[in-house]
């Protein structure tokens, strides 16, 4: 890290496999908040009970480092994947604030499906103490259909909770996967780097 962070963006994602979608996202964000770094923040390993198998970590995180390394403003972060246990968003955010200190802004950014779920998240009146939400539309998510109760919640915090606009990309880690395992092109909807590593480690095959 060089120079001092006034404002830092965090997003964080499964990443399995990372796309322009978020890399579209990330770079939004930045441009429209002004963030000085943009950390990735790749999850970890989910709980049994989740339906999918997801990738390993190491996986994860190595597609996102090399997704990531032709733009200085971005970083990808091992917090969540080094630590045991289902990480949840508002410890991730004070450790970051430890770290980062009281004078960085902390910005925690999303795509318009995982937004309004923030608030039945765990502590979601503290996460907001901690961090702004930034949140970007994506297609196939309306903001005429958000529910009544998350549209309350996010105009008595609109002071901390933001919804931002980027360039439409239908593009979904599912998505991806889908067409990778029917053996169809993935090229464009990932970074080269991304697209030549899923296919040496035959990943969702
Ligand atoms: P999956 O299909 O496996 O759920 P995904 O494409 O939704 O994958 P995630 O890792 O779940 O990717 O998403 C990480 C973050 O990026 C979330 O906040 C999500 O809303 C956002 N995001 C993902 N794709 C897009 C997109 N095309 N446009 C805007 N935001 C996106
Ligand atoms: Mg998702």
């Amino acid at each position: 890290m060089s120079g001092k962070i006034n404002k830092l963006g965090i997003m964080g994602g499964t990443f399995d496999p990372v796309h322009y979608g978020h890399l579209v996202t990330a770079e939004g964000a930045r441009c429209e908040f002004g963030l000085d770094q943009v950390l990735f923040m790749p999850s970890g390993s989910p709980p049994h009970k989740d339906l999918r198998e997801v990738t390993s970590a190491e996986h994860r995180y190595m597609m996102t480092v090399l997704a990531t390394l032709t733009n200085p403003y971005f970083e990808v972060s091992r917090i969540d994947i080094d630590r045991e246990g289902v990480s949840y968003t508002i410890d991730t955010l004070r450790i970051l604030r430890e770290q980062y200190g009281p004078d960085t802004e902390l910005f925690f950014i999303t795509g318009a499906d995982v937004m309004f779920e923030i608030v039945n998240w765990k502590d979601s009146e503290k996460l907001l103490q901690i961090a702004h939400f930034v949140a970007a539309t994506r297609p196939g998510f309306s903001l005429d259909d958000i529910p009544s109760q998350a549209r309350e919640w996010a105009s008595r915090h609109k002071d901390r909770f933001h919804v931002f606009r980027v360039p439409a990309m239908a593009i979904s880690s599912t998505n991806i996967r889908k067409r990778v395992s029917m053996g169809h092109s993935i090229r464009y909807l990932v970074p080269e780097q991304v697209d030549y590593y899923i296919r040496r480690n035959k990943l969702y095959g």
